[in-house]
């Protein structure tokens, strides 16, 4: 196994050097509050060891079936062969093993999603439609742009779909709330219901809508912790390694083959 080593003077001057040759640094919403040492690997240029997860291959392979089926009006079909052949995320392939692993996962939330088209009671009119898979930015400080895509959007409405089953995470609520911020600015409406979609239950779909209370006390820590991933690039520059943040997140990284998660 390629020996990387993130501490070697050569790796960190490696993320001096790219953190200081690049006009934009893009963060998406989603990674916000995340493991920032995933970024330092990235930027010192380390090797991606680790396969695909299966928790990250069903989500992304349910995602990127529906995107199809909203957008191109594709079947909503899983095929384990065929899916090996197509680029599911920028450029990411589903291995054969994994693509025969996580079929009865992604045909409950396909199942699940064509339930739920008939059942809710959100209007999906094509006029009222503004987008699947929408995606929309915001400049922040310096160099720094927010990004984020969201899963479903229509004139009152941000949906995102999640492949697990029913449960309540700031982290949902944080994401909801900053795609919300995003619309506003970008005037695509002043105010929006916002809806998660639970697709990983072989029960049904499940629908809910956080109270708005909720989204806006996990605001607070959402803007915190966008500061906190920006100050946290600002020292990557001078040389200073991030703090590390094992947790689940480590079984969808790409360097946990190499990380001591520390
Ligand atoms: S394996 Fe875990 S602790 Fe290590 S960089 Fe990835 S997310 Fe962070």
């Amino acid at each position: 196994m390629t020996k990387f080593d993130l501490y070697s003077e050569s790796a960190i001057n490696e993320m001096i050097r790219r953190l200081k040759d690049v006009d934009e640094i893009r963060i998406h919403t989603t990674s916000v509050g995340g493991c920032m040492g995933r970024e330092a690997f990235r930027w010192s240029g380390a090797p991606k060891l680790a396969p695909m997860h299966f928790w990250s291959a069903k989500g992304t392979v349910a995602h990127h079936i529906i995107e199809k089926n909203i957008i191109d009006g594709e079947p909503l079909r899983y095929d384990p062969d065929e899916i090996t052949k197509v680029a599911v995320g920028r450029g990411t392939y589903v291995p054969q093993r994994l693509a025969h692993a996580i079929r009865p996962q992604v045909e409950t939330a396909l199942k699940n999603f064509k339930i739920w088209l008939e059942q809710t009671e959100i209007d999906l009119d094509p006029e009222n439609l503004i987008g699947a898979e929408v995606r929309l930015e915001s400049p922040l400080r310096g160099r720094y742009t927010l990004t984020g895509a969201i899963d479903l959007l229509t004139e009152k409405v941000i949906i995102d779909f999640k492949n697990g089953k029913k449960s309540y995470q700031k982290a949902y609520y944080k994401q909801l709330g900053n795609y919300e911020r995003l619309c506003i600015e970008h005037e695509l409406g002043t105010e929006f219901q916002k809806t998660l979609v639970f697709l990983g239950d072989p029960d049904g779909p499940q629908e809910y809508t956080p109270k708005a209370a909720s989204i806006k006390s996990a605001m607070q820590f959402f803007k915190k912790e966008l500061d906190d991933r920006m100050r946290a690039y600002d020292l990557m520059e001078q040389g200073v390694l991030p703090c590390f943040n094992p947790g689940f997140g480590c079984s969808l990284c790409p360097y946990r083959g190499i990380c001591a998660g520390v």
